[in-house]
């Protein structure tokens, strides 16, 4: 049998599909039209499957209704199955009444059916099935309840279908007298279409003279147009439908009800949030993150003392050591500094997470975040890139639709991770008198952009509005210390592998290029080494940015691509200065050869480096998201292009007003 699947966006379609055919499906666009096709066989049967595109209705006003309305019409399915959304049958049930006028056989799935009670609803779907003249399911496709019923049910191929009358006597008598002549299939269907005046059907020349003088009628009788009056007694039906089959209960307050109360009030919200993720980040970057950075770095630079004297007394020649401590050491120690903070962090956003209460804030974002194409879905991603990329940008797998989360993954490193705040801390605190308010201005500065960039990238990259449908909200409850340990071991061993890997591959690479000149000799002044000269190359693209071609700005701002905190390493490394003396003071000494920077310059830095491409690590999270180096090189583009830019402009106008 070929066998076709419709109902409504989000009413689990793409659930149901993949369910029943497994892994034994092909995806394609519909002939010249850019609307994904996809067919499948259901599993161990040899009924093809098709998944038509979501609509409401089978009016030709919008390609997916004419893809679906072509393919009923023209490739006659032998089975209709309709999937409605359990918890409002009314807003489906306006196309099941268009589906039930053709002359093909019908079953709805009803789906969601695992909310029904939690939402207060019983649903009879005898009663509904004798309303509708066709047979009806209870299935959940997200819990996988009904299936086998379901498929059982088709492969038995035992199917109702009964005739109804479902408008008023007046309309009921001209369908019947306009389908009397007509010699095709659908006569039901196409008789209705010809009284509604359909473009599609009303040019065809079916027997029009009959069909105007019924119309005539019609609209004398209700003084209204055809199609008004044929649709407000759909609607009349439906709801007469829905009055027979479903019984509202009133809803227990329930514990969750009330704390929603608070925590998703429409004043409340937006503070509470505001407020917990404060507190999180005074306690983890605050608190905690002052008091065991310079732990860890203690640690760090014991560690490079002790392997420098061991190697030293193996008799190992200066550049082993060098490579040793210079480059893999320091350059995992940089990463390591983190760690302490990044376990807090991810302890208090597991327990957001196990406590319900991130899935149901989202659920209160998802409005506003539509507003720009995305959806409640992008918040965690973007709640966790202020900690760190990288586990921010695997949690975008909740996201089903594709485009919305290609778009999801490409802003989440704009928002400033845990790495970019010591570039903050340095720059903020040196130039500015109020160095809190330059850096609030930053968080603001990455929130209007990314909403911005939402915009054009939904508009005219990843196109599409967003569909994204939270349709489960989980209740509070009390967390689960199991799985926050699990959870946080997790995300921590990730973080200090990528050190251990990515990091300390890049930070040889960088000490290598640092160490040698082009004759590869050992030991040259930094301003004549590989690094330098390839410094000199780039910095065309960075004066615009700082007004000033210099070699180390560039090299600087590049080995950001390994780690952001390795910016400002490197640049006190370049100025000269004793291994991590990262104070202003000296880095931005007159003489220096960072002297040059101004305010202007230095808040056009941080801008550029807050948003170019974040480092390998991330990078390579955003690999593994898309599945695409081509989409990847695309994203590393888009975001350095826009930093370039955002800093350029930045650097003019502030320029200009100095003069001023
Ligand atoms: P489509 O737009 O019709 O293809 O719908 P999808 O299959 O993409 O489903 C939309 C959303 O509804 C997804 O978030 C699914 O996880 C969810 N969903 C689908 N079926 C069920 C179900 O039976 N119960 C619940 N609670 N959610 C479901
Ligand atoms: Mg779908």
């Amino acid at each position: 049998m070929k066998i076709a699947l419709i109902g409504n966006q989000n009413s689990g379609k793409t659930s149901l599909f993949n369910l029943l055919t497994g892994s034994n499906q092909k995806i394609g666009n519909w002939p010249g039209v850019t609307v994904e096709k996809k067919s499948g066989y259901i599993k161990k049967t040899e009924h093809e499957l098709i998944d038509l595109p979501g609509i409401y209705s089978l009016s030709p006003y919008t390609n997916e209704e004419k893809i679906s309305r072509n393919f009923l019409l023209e490739e006659k399915p032998d089975l209709i199955i309709n999937i409605i959304d359990a918890t409002s049958i009314e807003r489906s049930l306006y196309l099941t009444t268009q589906l039930m006028e053709l002359d093909c056989k019908i079953i709805v799935a009803l789906n969601m059916c695992d909310l029904l009670e939690k939402k207060g609803l019983t649903i009879n779907e005898e009663v509904l099935s004798k309303q509708l003249g066709v047979d009806v399911l209870k299935i959940s496709a997200l819990k996988k309840k009904g299936i086998n019923e379901l498929v059982d049910f088709i492969n038995k191929e035992n199917f109702t279908k009964k005739s109804k009358q479902i408008y008023e006597p007046t309309i009921e008598e001209a369908i019947t007298e306009v389908s009397k002549n007509l010699k095709t299939d659908n006569k039901r269907f196409i008789s209705v279409k010809l009284l509604e005046q359909d473009e599609d059907f009303a040019n065809k020349n079916l027997n029009n003279a009959k069909v105007s003088k019924n119309i005539k009628k019609i609209e004398e009788k209700y003084s209204l147009d055809t199609e008004q009056i044929i649709a407000s007694q759909r609607y009349n039906f439906v709801e007469k439908v829905k009055k027979a089959c479903v019984i509202e209960s009133p809803k227990k307050q329930t514990i969750t009800d009330k704390l929603d109360k608070v925590f998703l009030n429409k004043w409340l919200a937006i503070p509470i949030f505001v407020g917990i993720m404060a507190l999180i980040y005074y306690l983890s970057v605050g608190i905690v993150g002052t008091y065991t950075v310079d732990l860890v770095d203690a640690g760090v630079t014991w560690v490079s003392d002790n392997v420098s004297t061991l190697l030293t007394n193996w008799g190992a020649s200066d550049w082993a050591i060098s490579l040793m401590c210079d480059g893999m050491i320091a350059g995992m120690g940089a990463v390591l500094t983190f760690v302490p903070q990044l376990i807090i962090l991810f302890i208090c956003i597991s327990l957001l997470e196990t406590t319900g209460y991130m899935s149901r804030i989202s659920f209160f974002f998802d409005k506003i975040f539509k507003k720009f194409g995305l959806s409640g879905k992008s918040l965690i991603p973007f709640i966790l890139g202020a900690g760190c990329s990288v586990p921010a940008i695997m949690t975008t797998r909740t996201i089903e639709d594709e485009n919305e989360k290609k778009a999801t993954i490409m802003l989440t490193p704009f928002i400033p991770c845990s790495a970019k705040l010591p570039i903050i801390a340095l720059f903020a605190t040196y130039f500015f008198a109020h160095s809190w308010l330059v850096t609030a201005s930053l968080y603001l500065l990455s929130i209007v952009i990314i909403i911005i960039s939402a915009i054009l990238l939904r508009k005219f990259i990843y196109k599409g509005k967003s569909n994204t449908f939270i349709s489960e909200l989980p209740e509070y409850k009390l967390p689960s210390f199991r799985y926050v340990a699990r959870d946080v071991f997790e995300k921590s061993w990730s973080f200090i592998k990528r050190a251990g890997t990515v990091i300390l591959m890049c930070s040889i690479i960088i000490w290598l290029l640092v160490s040698f000149d082009w004759t590869f000799t050992y030991g040259v002044d930094v301003n004549d080494s590989i690094l330098a000269d390839i410094g000199n190359c780039l910095a065309w693209i960075f004066y615009p940015v700082v007004g000033e071609y210099n070699w180390a700005v560039t090299v600087s701002a590049i080995q950001g691509l390994v780690a952001k905190e390795q910016v400002i390493s490197s640049m006190a490394v370049i100025a000269g200065l004793a291994e991590e003396v990262t104070e202003g003071a000296l880095i931005f000494s007159s003489t220096g050869i960072f002297g040059f920077f101004n305010p202007v310059s230095a808040y056009a830095f941080m801008v550029f480096n807050l948003f170019s491409a974040p480092c390998f690590g991330a990078i390579g999270a955003m690999h593994r998201e898309f599945g695409s180096a081509k989409k990847t090189w695309f994203a590393v583009l888009f975001q350095t292009g826009m930093a370039w830019v955002l800093a350029v402009i930045i650097n003019l106008v502030g320029s200009l007003i100095m003069l001023l």
